[in-house]
């Protein structure tokens, strides 16, 4: 029996740098990273199908309600979600599929998945995170506000999370992750069925070739 792939979920506060981390994940490594389907407006910059696919509220709803998300949730009064099928094929294909989602998303997940890798992300400091969100100049003042006070109150839900990780620099970020994924490979309820299949098949040669 082939292995499958891992879904591995990053996800943390805004700001904390799951972005950049998961683009330097992508550069070294053969994963597939998972385009969410979103209603907000694309930055400059942003293209449809790359970055998100965007969407009118109407057709995202309308997907919701085919069961076409693996998960979705309202973030900063806009819908985001994650496509299943492609994730879940990609996964059955033996690939590493990584999500970049928010909180919720990532607990919505967790119950229908546990079987994921839960990462979260957190800034080296609430200060440092700060200035990540002004230097982006992506924000108004009042949604910087938002970002903010709601980065205070997510840090608490690392407990539910397998892992965190501090992005003190993304090169040492993107290597605890890379090393959280060559041991979750490892998991012995990930490769028993492998191993013991492959033990039968040597006695059965064994005996029976
Ligand atoms: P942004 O608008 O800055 O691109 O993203 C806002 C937040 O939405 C970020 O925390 C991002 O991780 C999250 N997000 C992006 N895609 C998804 C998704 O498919 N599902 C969920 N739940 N959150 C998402």
């Amino acid at each position: 029996m082939d292995q499958k792939g891992l879904l591995v979920v990053i996800s943390g506060p805004s700001g904390a740098g799951k972005g950049t981390i998961c683009k330097a994940l992508l550069q070294e490594n053969d994963f597939w990273l998972s385009v969410s389907a979103t209603t907000r407006q694309p930055r400059n910059g942003e293209v449809d199908g790359v970055n998100y696919y965007f969407l009118t509220k109407e057709d995202f709803e309308e997907k919701i309600s085919k069961n076409d998300f693996l998960e979705y949730a309202e973030v900063y009064g806009n819908y985001y979600g994650t496509p299943k099928s492609k994730a879940l094929e990609a996964i059955n294909n033996g690939n590493d599929v990584i999500l970049e989602i928010d909180i919720q998303g990532a607990l919505k997940v967790k119950e229908t998945y546990p079987e994921g890798v839960f990462i979260f992300i957190l800034p080296p400091s609430m200060e440092e995170l700060k200035q990540r969100i002004i230097n982006r100049g992506s924000e108004t003042p009042e949604s910087l506000m938002t970002r903010f006070k709601s980065a205070y109150k997510e840090i608490n839900y690392v407990s539910k999370y397998n892992y965190a990780v501090v992005n003190d620099t993304v090169e040492e970020a993107v290597k605890k992750i890379q090393g959280i994924m060559v041991a979750e490979r490892c998991r012995v309820d990930r490769v028993k069925e492998k191993i013991l299949d492959s033990k039968e098949g040597i006695i059965h040669e064994q005996l029976y070739d």
